[in-house]
């Protein structure tokens, strides 16, 4: 069904109008239409019948004064007798809900009804009105006291005539029979009073329309106003902003509607802000969990894998872009015997301060990590052998020259390092090996030295 209907993009308010103005409309139609036939059709009964009884008045009378109606015809006709006995105009007449609207004293051709209560006005035909109806007249025998077509004095009455005939009776005797002929002719007054049901029609459907339309405008508007809140809220939090409140402006479906939106809608939020902080929660977790995994616990250095992970990227890096780069393994001369002298407790503590002192002087874009036991590493990215060198022998000075006696009186410590400079080794694996490989030679040099390729070469 909803697909037969045009899709037409109007505005609530507007649809709403619209049906209640359609709505209006048709039933207003239809009242006014039935109400009009039936007042029209009972406006018809009413004169008919009337207009028939002083009609048949008219002919009893007119039969008891001459006995006869070809006696009657003698001395004066129907009609001038019918206009002699009329009443008066009554003073008064036209009072009441629904008055005779003409007065009924119709007759034969020509003669006339004239309105109960007001003077005959002039007629093109003789001053005379026209009735509300014109009557069939027949004698007894069914023979035409009348000339009213199809009908002339004398002529006898047609079958299909003859049922809707009713009896006129004197003294319980049938006198005559008559029957209106047609639709009414109405008078003067009779249009007035048609004229102004119908002018009250108009009145009223346009009274009811306006009615309607400003009842549509206004339940239109206030209906739309909370649907746009309601439609504003959800785009809004369609966009994001999942806090939203509509006002709650009535207790029908809208109003429950919008009251059970803005629940949703805290409810909304507030989940959304607690997983927004578990996520955060999380996530924060997760970094702190990763950088844990990158670091040394003792050193608080990186730890070698993400060294190794790190200087393959470097290492990749310089070799692309022909770039130097530079690395060292440095180791802790006799450091067994620290441990073996002084406590393993104070063995940690110089691993603790070595990394403080490697954290201090290598510059931010080197990268140090504690590689395993005593060794520690340093990467050196866009350096190139002397510079680096000058850097790896400034570090040993600063061990040799740190207060060691700080952490036990006779404590001395020294480092021997690696440095290799050499990118075209093929990895950075090899370029390690080649570090440790000058270690060991720095090592077997006497120690608290550094040995690089050039040095060697
Ligand atoms: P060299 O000058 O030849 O390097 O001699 P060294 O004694 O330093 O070398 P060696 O490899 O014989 O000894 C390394 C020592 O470092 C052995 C080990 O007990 C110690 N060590 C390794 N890791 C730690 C640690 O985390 N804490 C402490 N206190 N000692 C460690
Ligand atoms: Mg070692
Ligand atoms: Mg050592």
């Amino acid at each position: 069904m909803a697909t037969l209907l045009p899709r037409w993009n109007l505005s609530l308010r507007t649809e709403l109008i619209a049906c209640l103005l359609v709505t209006s409309l048709a039933s207003t139609a239809i009242v006014g239409g039935l109400a009009y036939q039936r007042l029209t059709k009972k406006f018809n009964a009413l004169v008919m019948q009337e207009s028939s009884k002083n009609f048949t008045a008219d002919v009893q009378k007119y039969f008891k004064t001459y006995g006869s109606w070809a006696e009657g015809q003698k001395v004066e006709g129907f009609r001038a007798f019918s206009e002699r006995h009329r009443p008066p105009p009554r003073p008064d007449a036209g009072g009441g809900v629904l008055p005779p609207p003409a007065d009924p004293r119709p007759v034969g051709p020509g003669l006339v009804a004239q309105p109960g209560n007001q003077p005959p006005p002039p007629s093109p035909g003789g001053g005379l009105h026209r009735p509300p109806f014109r009557f069939y007249l027949f004698d007894a025998n069914y023979n035409s006291l009348f000339t009213l077509a199809p009908y002339k004095p004398g002529d006898a009455i047609r079958d299909e005539d003859r049922a809707r005939m009713f009896p006129i009776l004197l003294d319980d005797k049938v006198v005559a029979y008559s029957s209106p002929q047609g639709e009414p002719n109405y008078s003067d007054l009779d249009l007035g009073y048609l004229s102004a049901m119908r002018e009250s029609l108009v009145l009223g459907t346009t009274v009811g329309l306006t009615l309607t339309l400003l009842l549509g405008l206004f339940l239109g508007n206030r209906l739309s106003r909370s649907l746009r809140n309601l439609t504003g809220a959800v785009q809004a939090m369609g966009g994001g902003a999942l806090r939203q409140q509509v006002p709650v402006e009535s207790e029908n479906e809208v109003g429950v509607l919008a009251r059970a939106f803005n629940r949703m809608s805290d409810e909304i939020a507030r989940q959304y802000e607690d997983l927004r902080q578990s996520h955060a929660q999380i996530e924060a977790m997760a970094t702190q969990m990763r950088e844990l995994s990158l670091r040394d616990v003792l050193t608080g250095l990186h730890n070698r894998r993400h060294f190794d992970e790190q200087c393959a990227q470097f290492f990749a890096s310089a070799q692309r872009y022909q770039r130097p780069f530079s690395v060292t393994l440095c180791d802790i001369d006799h450091f067994k015997g620290v441990n073996d002298r002084f406590s393993h407790a104070t063995g940690d503590e110089v691993l603790r301060r070595l990394g403080d002192i490697l954290k201090q002087n290598m510059r931010s874009s080197d990268l140090v990590a504690r590689y395993g036991g005593e060794e520690f590493v340093v990467a050196f990215p866009e350096t190139d052998l002397a510079h680096a060198r000058e850097a790896c022998e400034a570090l040993r000075l600063r061990v040799e020259a740190y207060p060691w006696h700080e952490v036990h009186p006779d404590l001395r410590i020294t480092i021997s390092m690696g440095l290799s400079s050499d990118t075209q080794v093929g990895s950075f694996h090899h370029m390690l090996e080649a570090a440790d490989a000058l270690l060991y030679q720095a090592k077997h040099g006497g120690r608290n030295q550094v040995c690089s390729v050039a040095a060697d070469i």
